[in-house]
């Protein structure tokens, strides 16, 4: 059976409080699209004030520390996001893994603690368009899945993402004849690291997703949703990728 559509958007370092209407404007669209999960990852300075204005849209952050407390100056601990109203993180994206060296041991740890402070972890993996050229690209986002994993994992809080580190903003989007063979090789290696159960992990595909490809791209075998950057700003872009989900 299919797994229900789940849409996320990824503000990345965009979105001042002025920004807080168009959350409010996907959130409106989103509960009147049952057929899908959706939620939005703002800047971290915005995850209070959406989630308070928003009570029940999923606000979700873009990356926490694995540790409780402690000497991390500019880091964020789980406890701090959850309190903040975030339901969610966004772990190990590829431009936190090129940008701040984030291993995939940092973000196995961190999606340990995402899950030991009662929140959902969405783990991104992706290979570069060198690794893709090379005929590397399953081998390496396979080998990042499994290096990532969390102990304990399951369906009811873990998510992985896959995204094309060459494929994100963009514009360029893979076959999807790639998507289909990337995300069956996901689903594979989820199978073999925690058998039962692991069909029900949704595998979200994202890079440069929009209102125009998303249909074609939800339609994929093993496509349970999207992570979305650019396209998830406003309500005029994602309100049409919402609805290609929930239909
Ligand atoms: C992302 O950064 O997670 C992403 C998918 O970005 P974009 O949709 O802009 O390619």
């Amino acid at each position: 059976m299919a797994n229900r559509k789940y849409i996320v958007g990824n503000w990345k370092m965009n979105g001042l409080h002025a920004q807080l209407t168009d959350i409010a404007d996907i959130a409106a669209i989103a509960a009147n699209q049952k057929g899908a999960d959706v939620g939005i990852c703002p800047p971290v300075t915005l995850i209070a004030a959406a989630a308070e204005a928003n009570p029940d849209f999923a606000i979700g952050a873009q990356d926490c520390h694995s540790s409780e407390s402690g000497a991390h100056t500019g880091c964020l601990s789980t406890a701090m996001l959850k309190e903040a109203g975030a339901s969610y993180s966004i772990l190990g994206h590829s431009e936190r893994r090129a940008d701040q060296q984030e291993s995939d041991a940092d973000v196995k740890a961190k999606a340990e603690s995402v899950h030991a402070a009662g929140l959902g972890a969405i783990i991104c993996v992706g290979e570069t368009e060198e690794e893709r050229d090379a005929g590397q690209a399953i081998d390496i986002v396979t080998v990042q899945l499994a290096r990532s994993f969390p102990a304990g994992a399951s369906a009811d809080w873990l998510t992985i993402a896959y995204e094309p580190v060459w494929a994100i903003g963009t514009g360029r989007v893979p076959e999807t004849s790639d998507v289909a063979e990337m995300h069956a090789a996901i689903r594979a290696k989820l199978a073999e690291l925690m058998g039962q159960g692991s069909d029900a992990v949704r595998i979200l595909y994202g890079g440069s997703m929009n209102g125009n490809n998303a249909e074609e791209l939800l339609a994929v075998p093993n496509v349970d949703g999207g992570l979305v950057g650019g396209a998830s700003l406003t309500a005029a872009k994602f309100g049409p990728i919402i609805e290609a989900a929930a239909t």
